[in-house]
C-alpha cells in the first residue's frame, strides 16, 4: 500500500525482495504516499525484474507512472556501464491502472474494492471533476482489512470498513501538527497557516474521529498510522489510544515500523 519516501528500504528490512512484490496500490498523490515511486521503477529495473508489477491507484496514477517511465530512459540506456549488458525497462513491467471508487479487483483469492473519501473534498462533492482520494478494502478468504489512507470522517468509508477485521486508519494531532509547523516556519503568513490548519482539521482524523469510524464500522482491532516520527514517543502513544478508546471499545495499536498485526 502506497509509496511513499523510503519505502524500499523499508521493504528490505521487512525481509521483503523487491521482485517479489507483484501488486502496489496507491491511495491518493500527495508526495508522502508516492516519493519512492521513481525508485521503484529504477530499483526493480537495475535488479532485472522479468515479470508484471501492477500498480493501482486512483486518476491520474497511469500519467504520473507514464512520466516516471519515460524518466528512465537515461538511466536505462546508461545501464551500469557494461559493454553488451543491457537493462529492462521500466515500460516492459510496470502495468498500471487507474480505479475509479467502487472499482472491484480479484488477485489470487483476495477481492480488493475501494471507495472515494473526504481527504480532498466532502461527500457532497463525489463525482464532480477534481482529484480523488481512495481507501481500500482487501477481503481474503480468512480476514478482512481496511486501510483508509488519509481522509477526514467519511460515511462511503464507514460502509467500506464495515465488518472488517482489522482497520488500518490514519490519524493527525492536528495541534501537535500545526504548532510545530508554524514554530518551524516563522516566515508562513497568517493566511497560509489558516488554510493548513483547515487541511488537518477537515481532511484528517482525530484520535477521536477514528474511533468513532472504528465504533460505527464495528470492526475487530484498529492500528492507528500515518504518525510522524519526528513526534512519535511512547507518551504520544499512549495518550493516541486513550483519545481513540473513549470512542471504540475493540483491540487498538498504534503502527511500528516493521510490525506485523
Ligand atoms: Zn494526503
Ligand atoms: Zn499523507
Amino acid at each position: 500500500m502506497d509509496c511513499g519516501e523510503g519505502a524500499f528500504q523499508q521493504l528490505k528490512r521487512a525481509g521483503v525482495d523487491l521482485n517479489a512484490v507483484h501488486e502496489l496500490f496507491i491511495t491518493h498523490h500527495h508526495f508522502d504516499h508516492i516519493g519512492s515511486l521513481f525508485a521503484c521503477l529504477g530499483l526493480n529495473m537495475m535488479t532485472h525484474r522479468d515479470r508484471p508489477m501492477n500498480i493501482y491507484g486512483p486518476p491520474g496514477t497511469s500519467q504520473i507512472l507514464r512520466h516516471l517511465i519515460a524518466a528512465c530512459d537515461i538511466p536505462q540506456a546508461i545501464g551500469f556501464g557494461v559493454p553488451g549488458q543491457s537493462l529492462p525497462h521500466p515500460r516492459d513491467f510496470i502495468v498500471s491502472r487507474d480505479l475509479r471508487p467502487g472499482d472491484v479487483v480479484d488477485i489470487d483469492g483476495i477481492r480488493i474494492s475501494c471507495c472515494e473519501n473526504t481527504h480532498y473534498r466532502a461527500e457532497d462533492q463525489f463525482g464532480k471533476d477534481g482529484p480523488i482520494s481512495l481507501s481500500y478494502r482487501f477481503n481474503a478468504p480468512d480476514r478482512s482489512m481496511v486501510f483508509t489512507g488519509d481522509t477526514g470522517p467519511c460515511r462511503a468509508l464507514e460502509k467500506l470498513a464495515s465488518g472488517a477485521d482489522l482497520l488500518v486508519g490514519e490519524l493527525i494531532d492536528a495541534d501537535i501538527v500545526f504548532n510545530r509547523i508554524r514554530s518551524q516556519n516563522p516566515n508562513m503568513s497568517n493566511q497560509a497557516l489558516r488554510k493548513m490548519l483547515q487541511h488537518f482539521t477537515e481532511h484528517h482524523l482525530t484520535p477521536e474521529d477514528l474511533g468513532e469510524l472504528a465504533s460505527r464500522a464495528g470492526v475487530s482491532q484498529v492500528v492507528a498510522t500515518h504518525i510522524p516520527f519526528m513526534t512519535k514517543s511512547a507518551a504520544e502513544d499512549a495518550e493516541y489510544i486513550r483519545r481513540i478508546s473513549t470512542k471504540f471499545s475493540g483491540n487498538v495499536a498504534i503502527s511500528e515500523d516493521l510490525a506485523a498485526y
